[in-house]
């Protein structure tokens, strides 16, 4: 049974949250941003102050918590026990301590329960590092969206720049971020970064986004007349 789902994964800083955004709102699909519940879980360990290392203490915390992603005129939000937390997920404290946050079994569990429920209630653009691997292996198209480390550290650099997050964090910081997670992300036990193997494989090194969207699409209007 395939699933009116996109399934777009890849290395941090890609562009895969902002070509899943155009393509979902393109095809009416909800967009459904995994790294974000991620770093609400890890938002929330600051807050309750409690030890990262902590395995159980973290997972007993991802377990309880509640997050619901919502949108307001086309901009994704996420809510995390009722709070709009959609910009201090951004902060480099959160995204220093993420990736070891979501390498906890208990963490991802309780995440990937929240992201079936999502693709459930219909057609999604869902990207992440596992989802064509485990979380939406039925999904309809898959795509492994990558770019060269530094051109995604740049991308993502002007980005924080423009929206006025991360400002504490230079260039190379976060160009060393990126690689740091990359490495934790493809090295971690459970369900690590690797490319399906049926997925199609995009480097968008030297694409624009409207290029690497109408390719998505032009995929997708393939792979749905095929399979669904
Ligand atoms: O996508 P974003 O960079 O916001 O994700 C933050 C972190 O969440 C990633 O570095 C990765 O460690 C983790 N993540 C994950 N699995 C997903 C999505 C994100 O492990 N499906």
């Amino acid at each position: 049974m395939y699933q009116k789902a996109i399934a777009i994964d890849g290395p941090s800083g890609a562009g895969k949250s902002t070509i899943a955004r155009r393509v979902a709102d393109r095809l009416n699909f909800r967009y459904i941003d995994t790294g974000a519940m991620y770093r609400a879980c890890t938002l929330k360990v600051l807050h309750e102050d409690i030890d990262p290392d902590d395995e159980a203490a973290v997972s007993a915390l991802a377990r309880k918590i509640d997050i619901r992603l919502d949108a307001e005129e086309g901009m994704p939000l996420i809510f995390m026990d009722g709070e709009n937390v959609s910009s201090a997920i951004r902060g480099s404290d959160v995204t220093t301590l993420v990736s070891k946050v979501c390498s906890y079994a208990a963490v991802r569990e309780a995440m990937v329960e929240l992201q079936r429920g999502y693709a459930r209630e219909g057609g999604v653009v869902m990207d992440g590092r596992d989802i064509g691997t485990y979380v939406l292996r039925d999904a309809a198209l898959k795509i492994f969206l990558t770019a060269d480390p530094r051109e995604r550290g740049h991308r993502r650099f002007v980005e924080w720049q423009q929206k006025g997050i991360g400002l504490d964090m230079t260039e190379e910081d976060v160009i060393n971020d990126l690689i740091r997670r990359d490495e934790l992300d493809s090295t971690r036990e459970i369900h690590p970064l690797r490319q399906s193997e049926d997925a199609v494989l995009i480097d968008s090194t030297a694409m624009t986004i409207d290029q690497v969207c109408d390719a998505v699409i032009e995929l997708w209007k393939e792979r749905s007349v095929e399979v669904l």
